[in-house]
């Protein structure tokens, strides 16, 4: 039986996971982190839990991403049926129509997506392993940052942010018939991708707000915040008479402030959401917490050549994640994983 090895277990791996058991093929899955989710990610704080990187799941427009989050089981299913508000540089919150159709979460948070997908395959997943190189000889092998050899496998594939792809291909041995302009070309493509930075701020209060939304977006990239809600109205996610609001920065502000100290942050923002929900008491909160993504959001999808593409994957090498689908989304990084994995289910059987 042929055996894959995917690095990363965000949204893309889980997608080409799924794809290639329900072929058959054998997958490992070596992610850096201790768990699984990638940037759809939740925490555990002081009896609440938070979605700090996506905030929801968007069901796109054919219903498939729909299909498949209800194929994954009702139990603990969350949909968030009321649109998101949106407000400009001057700071007022009103009501709209966008995001008005389902958005998805779940009560145990956003990671049961990547957890309940992965346990209907057969994949090992291989948990606090940083990859970093590949080799390619009788097999492909990674090597995580410890010296610890993983494989061989007749097939890998590359799923974490641009840049980190970029790194691991620059750190990589390619023996065996592998044509040098194709690898470059390929390096080249990821590196030139463009992310948005975005320090999410995390602030809880022990009251409840009394206002109308779920979620508010800015719409002109003018305003410090870019992103505003409130997970208590997640059920599962904040214990009842306290506010848990996600503060995501916006890019020029979470640039500024990103290596802040989180008080620094934290205090910082929190004036910031004051001043925008128009509730002076925002600006004292219990506690705070925050999560960097240096490489929250791709603004465009790489564009190497289709023949670089082609001569990697003869030569056993793929690549997926929301940056190969050109839209920093969940399920834009699941369809692109499950698409890329059925593509390597062909190729290797
Ligand atoms: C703040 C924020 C808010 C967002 N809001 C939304 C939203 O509301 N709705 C929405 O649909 N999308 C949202 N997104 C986008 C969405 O989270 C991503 O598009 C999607 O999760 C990307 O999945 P992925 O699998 O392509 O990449 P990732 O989730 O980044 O997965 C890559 C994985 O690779 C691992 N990895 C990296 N390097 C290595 C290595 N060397 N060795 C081993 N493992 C490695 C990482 O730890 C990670 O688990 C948001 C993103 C951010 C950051």
């Amino acid at each position: 039986m042929s055996h894959i090895g995917i690095v990363g277990a965000g949204m893309a791996g889980a997608g080409a996971a799924d794809a290639l058991s329900a072929a058959g093929v054998d997958v490992t899955i070596l992610e850096k982190s201790r768990g699984v989710g990638g940037r759809a990610a939740t925490r555990r704080r002081n009896n609440c839990r938070y979605d700090h990187g996506a905030n929801y799941v968007k069901g796109d427009d054919d219903g498939r991403t729909s299909g498949l989050v209800h194929e994954l089981g009702e139990a603990g299913l969350v949909e968030l049926a009321d649109p998101v508000w949106t407000f400009g540089g001057d700071g007022e919150i009103t009501a709209s129509e966008r995001d008005a159709e389902t958005k998805y979460t779940w009560e145990a948070g956003i990671t049961q997506f990547a957890k309940r997908l992965l346990a209907r395959t057969d994949a090992e997943v291989r948990t606090s392993v940083r990859v970093a190189s590949l080799a390619r000889g009788d097999g492909w092998t990674a090597t995580d940052e410890t010296g610890d050899e993983h494989g061989p496998f007749d097939a890998v594939l590359l799923t974490p942010p641009a840049p980190q792809t970029a790194d691991l291909l620059e750190s990589t041995d390619w023996r065996g018939g592998w044509e040098e302009g194709a690898l470059e070309s390929l390096r080249e493509a990821a590196d030139a991708v463009p992310y948005r930075t975005i320090r999410t701020v995390v602030l809880n209060y022990g009251f409840e707000l009394d206002v109308p939304w779920y979620g508010a977006v800015n719409t002109d990239d003018d305003h410090p915040v870019g992103w505003l809600s409130r997970e208590e109205c997640k059920p599962g996610h904040v214990p009842d008479g306290q506010t848990l609001l996600v503060a995501q920065m916006s890019p020029d502000w979470s640039v500024d402030h990103y290596d802040d100290d989180l008080a620094d942050a934290a205090d910082a923002a929190a004036a910031r959401v004051a001043t925008l929900v128009g509730d002076d008491r925002l600006r004292e909160y219990d506690w705070a917490d925050d999560q960097g993504w240096r490489y929250a959001l791709p603004d465009e999808a790489a564009d190497p050549s289709e023949r670089a593409i082609e001569r990697a994957r003869e030569a056993g090498l793929f690549l997926a994640g929301d940056w190969v689908a050109g839209d920093g989304r969940v399920h834009e990084a699941v369809w692109n994983g499950v698409s890329v994995g059925e593509a390597m289910a062909d190729r290797v059987e």
